[in-house]
């Protein structure tokens, strides 16, 4: 019997061919299925009148209140002049707000009479508030009209006479055909039992035409949690069959080149999670399946050396290892550091980058063949064809969101045998993208600085205090530091970012006489932009004025002051990133954030919340909530893999962990998986698993198919 759901939107009573077509193509409403899936934006109650005191909670929906105005005053000045309303249901008061036609509204109602205030309570200094409220004289005689969704109508399909009304009046009618009692659950019975969520069809009612309040606060959360739970049911049995399938090298031994080093060259006593880091990554190496690991470790956390004690690891099992940079610089960088690291174990080490000569490139190119060269360093030249290996055992990528999931791949495809893979990143990626985004991925987490660091500096400036700023930087200068001062670099508006560049660029060669001033800026030619880096790596220049191009940057330990212009057009996270290139030798370093006297307070908030702390995953998690995390930039390879209709990953994060769980309770009992001896990731084993019927095992494969269309094979779950 085919689906009730999948019946074709033309056979609703009114809708017909053509209009048919036209829903298809403006509101992707092809059958019954999407249009019950085509939620309301928002709702209006009219179902009965509220009384103020039961108003609670954010996100209320438009409601009525019955009552009558005590008083109208016009408060403020200029464009914040508005006309203040106090409006009482016979018990408490509620502020109305009118912010235009305040002549108009002022004369209108009258004191006494009893009106209906038809509007969406938001909260305002503590209180509830309702911005230009609907107000009509009360009428006893007029019906309630109901709790009600309301939709987005495109302009053609208002030309072809849909309406709010006319799409409520479909849904209507689709959910009271007798074919919608025969909708299945989409969830595991079980899931939707042990985790309190209301059914898939008293959802959908709720979430256009909602019993109450409450009622469409749970079918929203239930579609929140079915969709994260289906995300997350995709990654994890994606990374699963992954660790089931795909074969690694077994490593079996920690050598002697990884003993000669660490017991007699070791330049610093590691830090306890350098230690726990470098045992979760030997760990993956031994199990002989492949190791696919992000490592998040704050800037100036001391990645670099585990990379090298993971190179390491492989190189003393008989295989070759290849760290990759996304810039010549840092690719140089590791080489020079890691290069005399080597030497002290007898690793040889080359870099290979894309000025690397001809006749030197031929040299590396034979010894990566017949692997005399243990150890390449270097940036995207290594993805190159003629780039071979003669047995390639570990790849290790630096700051990866330079490279997507595409290069990624490309390495695996230089042997037969996929080699591990460790990912290491300094941006601090809030949990709810690791969970989602990077969930394919297993995370490590350098969550502490090597000891002897004194903590940056962070000062929240306006123009007015410039001479301060400039005296700060004297004396820096004056005992030898060296400066960055950053401008940013928006696309949109290229023009006029670089003429800002410019002149201060001038600025500083005018005012800081007898230094050395460097400029980097994207729109270089990168043998230029290197030379103008190379110059301040080098010490010859004391302040480098630059875009964000340093962000991914250079190890100038003996630069001490970052000053940051135009702060408020960067983001927290880059900020944050920027603010880590200072503050890496033992003395003392400053962050300067030159914000715009004028900007509004969300703005100081956010500088305000730079100078209070230097965490940065509590950065990245404010910063997501107050961007969204479609825009957390460099966090996303190529934009999200999929798209969420109601859940928010920004706010959700509290249901996301718990359909997380949910999934991996369902993994755990699913029993090939168990035969095939993949425990599923960290899955928790406090929660006992679910296990599915046979009914269920086929639901949820078609929920999958129909969620993620191009995805991998199914066949684990069956
Ligand atoms: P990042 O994680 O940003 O790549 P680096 O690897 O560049 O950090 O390390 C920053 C600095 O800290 C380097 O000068 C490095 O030698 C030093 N360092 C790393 N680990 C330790 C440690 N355990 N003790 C002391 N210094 C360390
Ligand atoms: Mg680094």
């Amino acid at each position: 019997m085919p689906d009730f759901l999948d019946s074709d939107i033309k056979y609703l009573k009114g809708v017909g061919e053509a209009r048919a077509k036209t829903l298809a193509k403006e509101i992707g409403v092809a059958n019954f299925r999407d249009l019950l899936y085509y939620f309301p934006f928002r709702h209006v109650d009219r179902s009965r009148f509220y009384s103020i005191a039961e108003l609670h909670g954010e996100d209320l929906p438009a409601l009525q209140i019955k009552g009558s105005f005590i008083s109208f005053s016009t408060e403020g000045e200029g464009a914040k002049k508005r006309l203040v309303g106090i409006f009482t249901d016979g018990q408490k008061l509620i502020e109305t707000v009118w912010f235009n036609n305040i002549k108009y509204f002022s004369s209108q109602y009258r004191p006494g009479v009893e009106y209906v205030l038809f509007g969406k309570p938001t909260i305002y200094r503590q209180a509830y508030t309702i911005n230009h409220p609907e107000v009509e004289l009360y009428d006893p005689a007029k019906p309630p009209t109901g709790f009600r969704g309301v939709y987005t109508i495109t302009e053609p399909l208002r030309k072809k006479g849909f309406s709010v009304l006319t799409l409520r009046r479909m849904v209507k009618e689709v959910l009271s055909l007798p074919g919608f009692n025969t909708v299945e659950e989409t969830l595991p019975d079980e899931v939707v039992k042990r985790y309190h969520l209301m059914p898939l069809k008293e959802a959908l009612v709720n979430m256009h035409f909602p019993q109450n309040h409450e009622g469409l606060q749970r079918a929203i959360e239930r579609f929140k949690f079915e969709e994260l739970y289906y995300i997350e049911m995709n990654i994890l049995r994606f990374s699963m069959e992954r660790g089931a399938r795909i074969k690694g090298y077994t490593f079996t031994k920690i050598g002697p080149k990884f003993n000669t080093f660490y017991q007699e060259a070791l330049p610093f006593e590691l830090t306890g999670a350098q230690k726990r880091v470098l045992k979760e990554i030997w760990r993956d190496m031994k199990t002989g399946r492949q190791m696919n690991r992000l490592l998040q470790g704050d800037v100036g956390s001391g990645k670099t050396m585990v990379a090298f004690l993971t190179a390491l690891m492989a190189i003393d099992n008989g295989y070759q290892a290849a760290i990759m940079a996304p810039t010549e610089i840092l690719a140089t960088q590791h080489y020079e550091t890691i290069r005399k690291w080597g030497a002290q174990c007898g690793v040889s080490v080359a870099l290979l980058t894309g000025s690397t000569r001809k006749a030197m490139r031929r040299d590396i190119h034979e010894a990566l063949e017949d692997g005399n060269l243990n150890l390449i360093i270097g940036t995207h030249a290594l993805l190159e064809d003629n780039v071979k290996f003669r047995n390639l055992g570990t790849v290790v990528i630096d700051e990866q969101h330079r490279f997507g999931v595409a290069q990624r791949a490309r390495m695996w495809m230089k042997g037969h045998t996929a080699p591990h893979v460790l990912v290491m990143t300094a941006t601090p990626i809030p949990r709810t993208l690791a969970m989602t985004v990077y969930g394919d991925l297993d995370v490590s987490v350098i969550d502490e600085l090597p000891p002897g660091r004194t903590p940056v500096t962070t000062l929240v400036r306006y123009n007015k205090s410039r001479v301060e700023v400039d005296n700060l930087i004297f004396s820096q200068l004056r005992q030898g530091r060296q400066i960055y001062i950053v401008y940013p670099l928006i696309q949109e508006n290229e023009k006029l970012d670089l003429k800002s560049l410019e002149e201060g660029y001038q600025r500083t060669c005018d005012t800081f006489v007898g230094y050395k001033v460097c400029y980097v800026h994207g729109k270089m030619r990168p043998e230029e932009k290197e030379r103008q880096m190379d110059l301040f790596v080098r010490g010859e220049a004391n302040i480098m004025v630059a875009t964000t191009v340093i962000e991914v940057g250079v190890n100038v330990p003996n630069a001490t002051v970052m000053v940051i212009e135009n702060a408020e057009r960067f983001g927290l996270s880059q900020l944050h990133q920027l603010r880590g290139r200072v503050g890496r030798g033992a003395d003392r370093s400053y962050c300067i954030l030159m914000g715009k006297e004028t900007s509004g307070a969300d703005t100081k908030k956010r500088l305000a919340i730079m100078a209070q702390t230097t965490d940065g995953f509590l950065i990245s998690e404010e910063d997501m909530k107050l961007r969204g995390p479609g825009d957390m930039e460099g966090t996303m390879q190529s934009g999200m893999p999929f798209s969420l209709r109601v859940a928010n990953l920004a706010r959700d994060g509290q249901i996301l962990s718990i359909a997380r769980g949910a999934v991996l309770s369902v993994l755990a009992g699913t029993t090939p998986l168990r035969a095939e001896g993949a425990a599923p990731p960290s899955a928790s084993n406090s929660t006992p698993p679910i296990i599915l019927s046979e009914k269920e095992i086929k639901m949820t494969r078609r929920e999958l198919a129909l969620r993620f269309p191009r995805s991998v094979d199914w066949s684990l779950i069956s």
